[in-house]
């Protein structure tokens, strides 16, 4: 047993696939079947650490539950389509790509899917995973193509799918909208603009004392840019507002928020309160200047008011929103419904237009008006505020900015816009689906418990699913425009047409057919009888497509729902936990597809930093393989507390694989005193067992009763603690030392060295195939050193506890034992400092005929064998001293009995007398 893992590994890997390792171990478990299914990963790049250490998580669980009589056959999936492989493409074709048609795209988008799910299949294996890889699933397959769309079709069928303008996440580097999941939250420096918007008329109506003085209100944004879609102003209908004479201007603002608006606005007036109080005590009844107020009023109040927009001319009403709050700005909410969900939220409730006058590169429309036209907005924002300024709306200095969270895009890393377009939607209420997700999640059990916290929160607040993307790599919407009238036709049986076409042909024939290929003779526009239609151009958003994957892939393939277990890292809650559970329920169908639901955190280094190759930290794992090789990777996720995010260092690795190198001793050891052991003929009946093994057995059942249970809480973490306080404490210190005299100076066919050997082959069996779920490589190995093994380690499963072999009075009266057997320790240390003795075989030891005194009787015999010692008696108090009598040649230990010629033990003298007449004279 050699441990060179980076060279040994490999063989193994192939040799489980050329003995079919896993069917077989599949077919040995005889229990119903367990379903974990594979989130798959996206096809594009190399396995990341972690890839690495969720597949390997997901291995240990198919491993645990197929050795435990359940087989869990996990199909590999890998996730196809979509936005990063269509820019790798692009990349790769450069120019080339103007000349292509969408179809030789979308070709070359496939073969380089292709090349990746190969590259990753093969990196998976190699860290000993068990799938089923001759059976993926991908998400390209024209059978998944195909399901995707019916899936489609049953939620359109079911009155969930619609067509709207509306707000979306928007990438204008990558022209396309983007999912919630899509979209990731990083500071960012925006202007802080604050500006004026003079109302039409006076407030003498609410507030006589004004009469028909002009007044302005105050709004502040952060995206100057969408002050061309301004449509209205927003108050809190219970706010208090106040009239502020700001530079002689009559400005509302809200109450509370007058003194971080004058900070902004008007230090100088502030300057002149702390003075005055003393610095101690800001509130608007402490200016200066409490002249300068006008007047209260409540938001309510301000309703209905017509204001105009300094830039544009265009008039605009006040309106009332609940989502106004108070942590920053006015009080007063700027309004463009094209460019905010709550903005689009409260528009739709006065009717006023999604307007978005921005082109999908980010470019301002026309409608954006004459001097903005064609400008970047992000260009544009410091023309917008210099305009303002020349306006007089300006309130603010220009040129500052604030830094705050701000959604970026995922994949260029670019802030991302809210823009609003014509897109596909499910709708979270038309059928109740966020309701009946809510539901549907107190039926799952989430493993750790906060996942379930977190998607609640998630489901509650999420807007409807926008599901279309303005890309090629993906598959269609299957929608038909007329050509008569416009009108949009998305039709469940015309997508079911479109699915059969699909199955045979991939989603390619969309773009290769004209529309009336997928249509049925005389199809006519419901609303203008016109016959002619166009083809949706949009595809489906890809979180879509792995959201039906327990569709297209367990119920298609026979397998019952819902599965018992999804396994993914913690950012899934927002992505294919969500998006499966979506998928479900939008089809029609009850409940989660899933009914337990584990997380992991990410992987990160020593400090808690994500690892990246900017920042130097990054580990490659084909470096960690060649390295250290796949089994310290696999001990390193089972070590890990993977609820949390999970350090990865090379200090890491190194401590691991001085872990790995005791239990893999251990084995070693325990092997080679089983070369002439035939547990079939050999074996000591467990009854016939000297006191010490029985103890032994009892500590390793117990043991093994542990890692059952931790296993069944997925807590791996556990197992290895317990696996390395096994080998380390229990057995190489101890059991192992304590042996060495039976197993090397016994007669090879002793029935004390029959014992040892018995219960060192019930070691190895009992740790190898307890352990293989984890350690698969080494424990596959050593098995197979195993004297009378027949299968794989896997075939042979997870062995049971042997309650006969728990003793919890002889384990109780062993832990007494084993605290005087510390004390004699000491003791001798102290006689081999002063010389006195040399080894502890040189040393005879008086217990104190005391507690536990039946456990020293119990022993009898075994206690110089527990202490190796020469000899052991009872006596009134513990001694320790040098023995009397004279040392065996062979075995070491002093006795009495030993006489000068031959000077060997009576024992010694009967197996060197044995050994002797055996050998021809
Ligand atoms: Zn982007
Ligand atoms: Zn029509
Ligand atoms: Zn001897």
């Amino acid at each position: 047993m050699k441990a060179n893992l980076p060279t040994t590994e490999p063989k193994r890997v192939a040799a489980w696939q050329q003995d079919d390792t896993y069917a077989r171990a599949l077919a040995a478990a005889q229990g119903p079947a367990f379903t974990l299914h594979d989130g798959p990963p996206y096809a594009n790049g190399h396995i990341h650490q972690g890839h690495m250490l969720n597949k390997v998580l997901k291995d240990f669980v198919g491993k645990v539950q197929t050795m435990s009589g359940r087989p869990a056959k996990i199909f590999p999936g890998w996730d196809c389509h979509g936005l990063p492989i269509e820019l790798a493409v692009d990349k790769e074709l450069g120019s080339k790509k103007r000349d292509m048609s969408k179809v030789a795209i979308r070709k070359a988008c496939r073969a380089h899917a292709q090349k990746f799910i190969d590259i990753q299949r093969e990196e998976f294996q190699r860290l000993g995973v068990f799938m089923a890889w001759a059976e993926p699933y991908t998400t390209m397959a024209y059978g998944y193509e195909a399901r995707i769309v019916r899936e489609l079709a049953k939620v359109v069928r079911a009155g969930a799918v619609y067509r709207g303008k509306k707000p979306v996440y928007w990438c204008i580097v990558d022209r396309t909208a983007l999912a919630e999941a899509e979209v990731e939250y990083d500071d960012h420096d925006s202007p802080s603009v604050y500006v004026a918007f003079p109302l039409t008329a006076g407030l003498g109506k609410v507030l006589p004392a004004l009469g028909d003085r002009p007044v302005d209100l105050a709004i502040w944004t952060t995206t100057p840019w969408t002050l061309p879609a301004n449509l209205a102003i927003a108050v809190h209908p219970t706010f208090q507002y106040l009239v502020y004479e700001l530079r002689g201007r009559p400005t509302v603002v809200a109450s509370d928020l007058l003194i971080s608006f004058l900070a902004a606005v008007a230090p100088g007036d502030l300057v002149e309160a702390k003075r005055q109080v003393g610095g101690t005590r800001l509130d608007s009844a402490s200016l200066t200047h409490p002249e300068r107020i006008l007047g209260y009023v409540e938001g309510r109040a301000l309703e209905g008011l017509q204001y105009r927009h300094p830039l544009v001319d265009r008039t605009s009403p006040v309106i009332l929103g609940d989502h106004v709050t108070l942590e920053a700005g006015t009080g007063l909410v700027h309004t463009a419904p094209g460019h905010g969900q709550d903005d689009y939220a409260v528009g739709k409730r006065y009717g006023l237009a999604p307007f978005a006058p921005v082109d999908a590169a980010g470019h301002f429309t026309e409608e954006a008006g004459a001097p903005w036209s064609g400008q970047q907005i992000f260009h544009a924002n410091p023309a917008i505020v210099a305009a303002l300024a020349d306006k007089g709306a300006l309130l603010n200095a220009p040129n500052e900015h604030v830094r705050h969270s701000y959604p970026h895009c995922w994949r260029c890393k670019k802030p991302v816009i809210f823009r609003a377009t014509d897109q596909w939607f499910i709708s979270m209420d038309a059928t109740s689906l966020r309701q009946r997700a809510l539901a549907a999640i107190e039926d799952v059990e989430w493993i750790p418990a906060w996942g379930h916290d977190r998607i609640q929160g998630m489901l509650q607040g999420r807007p409807d699913w926008c599901i279309s993307r303005q890309r090629a790599w993906g598959v269609p919407i299957p929608a038909f425009y007329c050509e008569g009238c416009g009108e949009s036709l998305l039709d469940p049986a015309l997508l079911d047409r479109v699915a059969d076409r699909f199955e045979t042909e991939g989603a390619d024939a969309w773009f290769e057919r004209p529309a009336a290929d997928f249509m049925p003779a005389g199809q006519r526009c419901p609303k203008c009888q016109a016959d002619r239609f166009r083809k949706e151009e949009d595809i489906l958003d890809v979180w879509f497509d792995s959201g039906v994957s327990h569709a297209a892939v367990l119920d298609a393939r026979g397998v019952t729902l819902p599965a018992d277990l999804y396994l993914e890292g913690s950012d899934q809650h927002r992505g294919w936990f969500q998006s499966s559970l979506l998928c479900n329920l939008a089809a029609g169908r009850a409940g989660s597809p899933f009914r337990r639901c584990l997380t992991h955190g990410f992987v990160v280094d020593e400090k808690g930093q994500k690892l990246s190759k900017s920042l130097g930290n990054y580990i490659d794992p084909q470096k960690l393989l060649a390295q250290h090789g796949a089994e310290i990777v696999r001990l390193w996720a089972a070590a890990s507390n993977y609820e949390q995010d999970v350090p990865l260092s090379e200090g890491i690795m190194k401590q691991l694989a001085e872990s790995y190198r005791k239990i893999r001793n251990t084995l070693r050891f325990a092997l080679g005193n089983l070369s002439d052991f035939d547990p079939g003929k050999d074996r000591v009946p467990a009854g016939e067992l000297p006191v010490l093994d029985r103890y032994f057995r009892s500590v390793l059942h117990g043991f093994l009763g542990r890692v059952r249970e931790a296993y069944a809480k997925h807590n791996f973490n556990q197992v290895h603690h317990e696996a390395a306080y096994l080998c380390s404490t229990t057995l190489s210190a101890l059991y192992f030392d304590i042996l060495k005299d039976r197993l090397y100076c016994s007669g090879p066919k002793d029935v004390e060295r029959r014992a040892a050997q018995t219960v060192l082959h019930e070691i190895v069996d009992l740790l190898c195939r307890a352990l293989a779920p984890i350690l698969s490589f080494t424990c596959e190995e050593a098995y197979a050193f195993l004297p009378g093994h027949r299968e794989s380690v896997f075939v042979a499963g997870l062995p049971p506890v042997d309650a006969a072999a728990l003793d919890e009075k002889l384990e109780a009266q062993m832990a007494g034992v084993l605290g005087v057997r510390a004390e004699v320790q000491k003791r001798l240390e102290d006689l081999r400092r002063e010389k006195t003795i040399g080894s502890s075989l040189e040393a005879r030891v008086s217990l104190a005929a005391a507690e536990p005194l039946e456990a020293f009787q119990r022993l009898g015999g075994s206690l110089e064998e527990l202490f190796i010692v020469s000899q052991v008696e009872l006596a009134p108090e513990l001694r320790v001293e040098r023995a009397a009598g004279r040392r065996c040649e062979r075995c070491w230990k002093h006795l009495p009995e030993v006489p000068e010629n031959p000077p060997l033990c009576r024992r010694c003298a009967r197996v060197v007398q044995e050994f002797s007449s055996r050998q021809p004279s």
